[in-house]
C-alpha cells in the first residue's frame, strides 16, 4: 500500500490517535437516503438486456432490472476474514491482522438488506457529482467503496489507514465494511487479476484494477475523475472506466464522471 502520508512512522502513536474512526465517515450514512426506493414497480424489466457483466458481482442475492436501472443485492459483509469480525456473529470469519502499525477501531462488521442502483447504460454527466462520504460503489464481493475522504471537509484518510486491515478494508460506525483502497482481496484472485473488473461505482461505470497491460496506473494516464475510455475485455467496443490507483485519490478523483444511481440500506 502505498500511502502518501507523513506520518506512517507510527511510533508515537497517542491513544488518541487510534480513536479517528470515531469520526471516520459516520456523520453520512444517509447521503444516498433520497433514493426513490418505494418504487418496486419492475413491470419494465426488460428480459432481452444483457447482465453478465454485473454477474460478475458475486456476492449479490438477486440482480434485476428496473427501468432504467440494474439493481444489486448484497448484505454488505466481506468473504475474507478479518479482524472486525471479532465478537459478531461470524466469528468464525475472523482474522488476526498483527501489522505492528494497526489499529483495530472499535467498530464491528454489520451486514445490511442493501439495494445499489445503477445506471444501466450510463453516460456522461454535464455537471459532475462529487463523490458523497459512504458507499460511493460496490466492489464484486459486495462491499462498498468510500472515497478519498475520512470525514467531512475533505479530511484526508492519514490517521485512519492504520486501521484497515490486511485486505484493505474496515468498518464505520454502523458496521458498513468498505474500501477506500485497492480490494486486494479481489486483485489477488487468478479469475480477476490486478488489471480485471473489481465494481462498479454508482454511476454504473466500471472500476478497473491498479494495472494495464502488466503496468500500474497513475493519475497521470488519468482524468480528474480517475479514469479514462478504451475498449476492455468486458466492453469490447470500449467504455470509460475508473482505475484504482497506490496514490491518492486511490479509487476516483474529482466526483463522479455520470450521474450517480443510489445505494440505500
Ligand atoms: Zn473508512
Ligand atoms: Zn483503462
Amino acid at each position: 500500500m502505498n500511502c502518501s502520508t507523513s506520518n506512517e512512522d507510527d511510533s508515537n502513536v497517542t491513544p488518541q490517535d487510534q480513536d479517528p474512526i470515531a469520526n471516520d465517515d459516520d456523520t453520512n450514512d444517509d447521503d444516498t437516503s433520497n433514493d426513490d426506493d418505494s418504487n418496486d414497480d419492475n413491470s419494465d424489466d426488460d428480459n432481452t438486456v444483457d447482465l453478465s457483466v454485473y454477474q460478475k458481482i458475486y456476492a449479490a442475492t438477486d440482480i434485476y432490472v428496473d427501468g432504467d436501472f440494474v439493481v444489486i443485492e448484497v448484505d454488505g459483509t466481506p468473504d475474507h476474514g478479518s479482524p472486525y469480525y471479532q465478537d459478531t456473529q461470524w466469528s468464525s470469519r475472523y482474522e488476526a491482522y498483527d501489522d505492528k502499525d494497526f489499529h483495530l477501531n472499535p467498530n464491528r462488521i454489520a451486514s445490511f438488506d442493501r439495494k445499489v442502483r445503477i445506471p444501466l447504460n450510463p453516460e456522461k454527466a454535464t455537471n459532475h457529482q462529487a463523490t458523497s462520504l459512504g458507499t460511493m460503489g460496490i466492489a464484486l464481493n459486495g462491499v462498498s467503496f468510500y472515497n478519498q475522504y475520512a470525514g467531512p471537509n475533505n479530511q484526508p484518510l492519514t490517521d485512519e489507514i492504520f486501521s484497515f486491515d490486511q485486505y484493505n478494508g474496515h468498518p464505520q460506525k454502523s458496521g458498513e465494511y468498505h474500501y477506500h483502497l485497492e480490494p486486494v482481496h479481489l486483485t489477488s484472485q487468478d479469475s480477476i487479476g490486478t488489471d480485471g473488473l473489481v465494481g462498479f461505482l454508482l454511476d454504473g461505470f466500471p472500476v478497473y484494477g491498479p494495472k494495464e497491460n502488466g503496468v500500474a496506473v497513475t493519475n497521470d494516464d488519468l482524468d480528474d475523475y480517475h479514469g479514462h475510455s478504451h475498449a476492455t475485455e468486458d466492453y469490447p467496443d470500449g467504455i470509460y472506466h475508473y482505475h484504482i490507483t497506490a496514490e491518492d485519490p486511490y479509487i476516483n478523483g474529482n466526483g463522479y464522471y455520470g450521474t450517480p444511481g443510489t445505494s440505500t440500506n
